[in-house]
């Protein structure tokens, strides 16, 4: 393709995609295809001759939109927001269209130098000191991972520079809470923890960390002689957007030595509010930390930002050094190859970057505020309305609730909560995930799309109340 054709045709998709987004109410919120119906459709060899693009355009309409669900509906109350903020996606096409790879300073200057500006730019407007450095990942699955290989570094005093895990005298054990995502229990496993050694503590009060109980594990190891190492704390959670007690595990970190990781995936954006700072309160402590800028802010996926505060550790455990990647500027630049997994690098801070400019730290504030509200709206209404509940706080955007009819209790209760949902999210007009928690099912309203208005949640209360109780409509 020269650059004349990418001229007319990136026109037309450009054009493409901004009638998608004006659209997107219209379409049901959740894809309605069948296993292999998109694979179906598609040659199953490819071309022998070349096809011109038109046809690839009819293809995305006829062929991929029906099996596309719309993350960025209005009517998205699913897992958790995941906003692509168009200003995003220009600086995503931007960091393809320039094509670019980060395999130190020199290979693209920019590259690394907008990535430090960002990360910084992001750690003030979350309010974080100065002691924090940052670095963007694919996910927080990964930061996590990279997390829990620099606690394996530091307390094994960089075991892999001789029998890694393999020759520790005595095993190093993982703390997390039960409502932990599973990505944190991955990453201690990939990291060659082995799931004996990584604990699960129950929850309490509010579903968060019990405190209490982290203590004695963690005593309990050390009588057996284990090693404590790491523990991975959340401020919110994946089911209720609860809050693990970040001080007094600060606390019991420092006392034993271990490495403190946050995953702060989901909750982190709202940081980016004063009034909301409270909920990571002792975050200064901590040793490291994620938060997905692809989720709730807006900067189009992926875009995990990873904060560190000793980054020569990050940097001792992550480094390669072969002669080819060496060059005269390395002393004085940072060569982001060093601080996580892989060695080539997008120019993905571009998508923040456009972002933060484009909206403005008020704009975010203001978007993320709405939300807030929404949420305080809906949880007052089911808590006001006979036969609803609440199950967790609401701190963020996430409402968790269940429809408890007289007489219902159990597989019974359960199954009228799957069913109502279900009817909602076939329904095509909004789309939420239900979700275990203590062993029931309910249901997760996660508000927070960029698009989806006071107005779309008022609906969304309606159409709950309409499919949970279709006797009284
Ligand atoms: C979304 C989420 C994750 C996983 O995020 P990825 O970037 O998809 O790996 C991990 N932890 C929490 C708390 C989350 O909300």
């Amino acid at each position: 393709m020269t650059p004349e054709e990418f001229r007319r045709i990136g026109h037309q998709l450009v054009d493409w995609i901004a009638d998608y987004r004006s659209r997107v109410a219209e379409y049901p919120v959740m894809s309605t295809v069948k296993p292999g119906d998109i694979r179906r459709k598609l040659p199953g060899t490819p071309p022998e001759t070349p096809e011109r693009f038109e046809a690839i355009i009819q293809d995305l309409d006829a062929i991929l939109l029906p099996g596309i669900s719309h993350w960025n509906h209005p009517g998205w109350y699913g897992y958790f927001p995941a906003n692509a903020s168009l200003s995003s996606v220009l600086g995503d096409l931007l960091s393809t269209g320039l094509g670019v790879l980060g395999l130190n300073w020199q290979s693209s200057p920019a590259l690394t130098e907008v990535e430090e500006l960002v990360t910084d730019w992001m750690r003030q407007m979350v309010g974080l000191s100065g002691n924090w450095q940052g670095v963007i990942q694919d996910t927080a699955s990964t930061s996590s991972l990279v997390a829990l290989l620099c606690a394996r570094e530091r307390v094994s005093s960089h075991s892999q520079a001789a029998g890694g895990l393999q020759a520790e005298p005595v095993p190093l054990i993982v703390y997390t809470s039960a409502q932990s995502h599973s990505s944190v229990e991955k990453a201690a496993l990939l990291a060659g923890f082995g799931r004996d050694n990584v604990r699960s503590i129950a929850t309490g009060h509010n579903h968060a960390l019990r405190v209490d109980l982290l203590k004695e594990a963690i005593e309990s190891d050390q009588a057996k002689g284990n090693r404590p190492c790491a523990v991975a704390a959340t401020i919110g959670t994946t089911t209720t957007t609860a809050l693990d007690p970040l001080e007094p595990i600060a606390e019991l970190s420092r006392a034993q030595g271990m490495w403190l990781h946050v995953d702060a995936a989901m909750a982190g954006s709202a940081m980016i509010l004063p009034e909301c700072r409270w909920m990571w309160q002792g975050i200064e402590e901590a040793d490291s930390l994620v938060l997905n800028a692809h989720k709730w802010l807006g900067s189009a996926f992926d875009t995990s930002l990873y904060y560190i505060r000793d980054p020569e550790h990050l940097i001792r455990t992550m480094s390669t050094n072969p002669s080819y990647l060496r060059t005269a500027a390395d002393a004085e630049t940072r060569s982001y190859r060093d601080w996580g997994i892989p060695l080539g690098r997008r120019f993905r801070s571009l998508k923040l970057w456009c972002l933060i400019r484009e909206q403005g730290l008020s704009g975010l504030q203001a978007r993320l505020r709405r939300d807030l509200e929404n949420a305080q709206w809906l949880k007052t209404q089911v808590e006001q309305t006979p036969n609803w509940e609440c199950l967790a706080p609401v701190p963020l955007q996430t409402v968790c609730v269940r429809h408890t009819p007289p007489g219902l209790s159990g597989e019974a209760l359960d199954r009228h909560t799957l069913a109502w949902v279900d009817r909602i999210n076939r329904g095509g007009q909004a789309y939420l995930t239900p979700a275990q928690l203590d062993g029931s099912w309910m249901v997760r309203v996660s508000i927070g799309s960029e698009r989806t208005t006071f107005s779309d949640v008022q609906q969304l209360w309606s159409v709950m109340q309409k499919e949970a109780e279709p006797e009284n409509p």
